[in-house]
Formats: structure tokens, sequence, C-alpha cells
């Protein structure tokens, strides 16, 4: 056979045709090739393609979840999400281009930095810790809500830096806890009674409120706290106490509550709930707000049982006046007695500081009759 110019076009044109539908057919074969993945985006940016979406969605969720660990069993969850927009978006893709399940794991729970906890050294307080991370103590407070200041003791651990996610988690709550309402004391002049001498006519009996908090975490944490509601359940009835008539009750802004002279009850008696975690703590005694250095007085005659550092308590001082009755003052800045020794009424004992886990300087007065703690307004 003789190649003529019209074979010779002929079969240039075939393989021209050929050539051109290469790239077609690569492009069919790659669309059968081709799977449905999804593409895990966060505020636009690709973190990763995997297949499967519903476990990329159980992971999302498991991350989230982490963050609610810790939140009161009674307190109502409304809304849970991620700071940043995250998406999650059908595409196809070469099967090379599908990531494990790992690799979006591994950029979920990635951190701009891990979490910094110290451990309570003897002498520390709150003031100190705080201010040595550059803190103030009410987030110290935050930082670590299962703790109660006046319960730490050396060796206990303090988170003061907490774990910075990348991906932030924000969950709206909504908690009613019932809290007390402390009491007042109302006085009343008697001119029967000397100069200092004090009778207690009624005790006050703490009243009772439902507080409905709304509360926003962030990774865990408080981010905010409003009072949504509160209702009164019983009004708190207050004390009635009778005074000399020659007593003056108060004295250059200074009242005198007979173990130390103060400004304020800065925190109550009661029991009180961890609005977040619901856990109940209790103020076991009264803060009286006092100048540091003013005296502080024995109750009443008594036996020192203890003398010296008490964890949260700082200086602490513990008396046994007999039948089961004993009182403890705390974050002391001086100490004047010794165990064993015997005190009278009104002895000074020590001085008013802020040692332990205090915020200021204060008096914590507790009365502990048979082994229970006492609301200590009913007795001084
Ligand atoms: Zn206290």
């Amino acid at each position: 056979m003789k190649l003529t110019k019209s074979r010779i076009a002929l079969f240039i044109t075939v393989i021209v045709l050929i050539i051109a539908a290469i790239p077609s057919l690569t492009s069919i074969a790659e669309g059968l090739q081709k799977e449905i993945a999804y593409q895990f985006m966060v505020d636009g940016e690709n973190w990763a393609i995997v297949s499967e979406k519903a476990s990329l969605e159980d992971l999302l969720d498991e991350y989230q979840k982490q963050y609610s660990k810790s939140i009161d069993i009674n307190a109502k969850i409304k809304n849970t999400y991620f700071q940043q927009k995250v998406e999650i978006i059908e595409v196809e893709v070469m099967p090379e281009a599908i990531e494990p399940l790992a690799t979006a794991r591994q950029k979920i729970y990635a951190a701009e930095h891990e979490e910094v906890s110290i451990e309570v050294q003897s002498g520390d307080n709150l003031w100190n810790i705080a201010k040595a991370h550059d803190l103030t103590v009410s987030d110290i407070e935050m930082f670590n809500p299962e703790v109660d200041p006046d319960k730490i003791f050396p060796g206990d651990i303090l988170v003061v830096k907490p774990l910075d996610p990348v991906l932030d988690v924000i969950i709206e709550m909504e908690n009613t806890i019932v809290e007390s309402i402390p009491f007042k004391i109302d006085y009343q002049k008697d001119n029967n009674l000397y100069k200092n001498q004090k009778k207690i006519v009624k005790e006050g009996i703490e009243g009772e409120k439902e507080v409905t908090y709304d509360i926003a975490l962030l990774n865990g944490y408080q981010h905010t706290l409003e009072v949504q509601n509160e209702k009164i359940l019983t009004e708190p009835e207050n004390a009635i106490v009778q005074i000399g008539t020659k007593t003056t009750v108060s004295r250059g802004g200074n009242i005198n509550y007979g173990v130390v002279s103060g400004k304020r009850i800065s925190s109550a008696y009661g029991t009180r709930y961890h609005p977040i975690t619901g856990r109940k703590t209790y103020h076991d005694g009264v803060d009286i707000a006092a100048n540091s250095g003013n005296g502080v007085y024995a109750y009443t005659d008594g036996k020192v049982i203890e003398a010296g550092w008490n964890g949260g308590y700082g200086n602490c001082i513990l008396i046994d006046h007999g039948n089961g009755l004993k009182t403890r003052y705390a974050h002391l800045s001086s100490i004047y007695v010794k165990v064993g020794q015997r005190v009278e009424a009104g002895t000074r004992i020590g001085a008013v500081g802020s040692t332990g886990f205090s915020t200021g300087p204060h008096l914590h007065f507790e009365v502990i009759k048979n082994g229970q703690t006492k609301n200590p307004l009913n007795y001084i």
C-alpha cells in the first residue's frame, strides 16, 4: 500500500483526535475515582478533610462535652457552641486528599498553651499567689471552682493559668440554687445592763432565697455571670440583743464584736453553693473586716488547744471553753498565747491579720458546739 497524501492526512487526523481525547478520558477516570468527603473548616480555614461526617461530629461533640463535666448536674445547659465558625462541607476529592480522623482530632485538641498549676507552699496566701502570677484573687477562685479558700493546705495544687485551647467552647447555662440570707442584729438599749454588757434576747435565724443565675462558660471557666431572678423562700429573723445604755456600740466607725473591734461582717456564716459546680461549701464562721493589728480577744474563759499555722486559716487559735464549746480565731498576724495556756474572757490572744487564704485583713471567728459549727452572731 502506497502512502498517499490523503492517507497521511487521515492518519494525522486520527492521531490528533486521540490526543485531544486523552485529557477528557483522564478526567472521566478521575471522576470515577473521586470520593465524597467532608471538609472541616474553622473560621474559613481548612483543618482536615475526612471521610465520615458522623465521626467528625461525634469528635466535636466529645470535645465540647469535656468542658461541661464540672457543671452542677441540676443546672440547665441551654446552648453549647464554638466561638469560632465551624463548618463541615461536603466535597468531592481524590482519595489521597482524605485524612484520617486522628488528624482532625489532633487539630481540635490543640492548645495555644497548656494549663499551668502550682503547688501551695507553707506560708503562701491568696494575695501572694495572685500577685506572683499577675492575677487577681477572684481569678484564682474562678480557675479553681472546686477549691474552698479556707481549706487550702500546703501541697494542694492550684491552677494559675488555665488551658487555652485553639478551638474555644462557649456553654450557656442556667442554675437555680438556694442561698441563705444572713440575719441582722437589732440592738436594744437597756438601762438595767452595765456598760459593755450584752444579753441575747432572741437568736437570729437565717432566711433562704432561690437565686437563678445566667452563666456563660468559656472553655469551662466562668465568662459571665448574672442574676436572672431572686425569690425569697423564708425571710431571715433578726437577732435581738440588749446592750447596756452606756455602751458605745459604734466608735470611730468600728463595731465592738466582743472578740474584735471591726468594721463590718464581710462574710456571713452559712451554707453556700457554687453557682457553676453546685458544690456545697460551708462558711463555718463569720468574717469580721478589721484593721490589721487590732486586738483579738478570747470569747470567754478557756484553755488554748491549738495555736499556730493551720492551712488556709493561716495563724490560728482554737480555745476549748468546756461544756462542748470551742471557738476558733483565724488569719491572725500575731499569736500571743501558747497551747495549754488558760485564758479569761477578754484576754488579748492575738492580732488581726491576713495570713492563710485570706483576701484582706479580717478575723474569721468560729463557734463550735458539740462538734458542730454554730452561727457566731448568736454568741457574740
Ligand atoms: Zn472566714
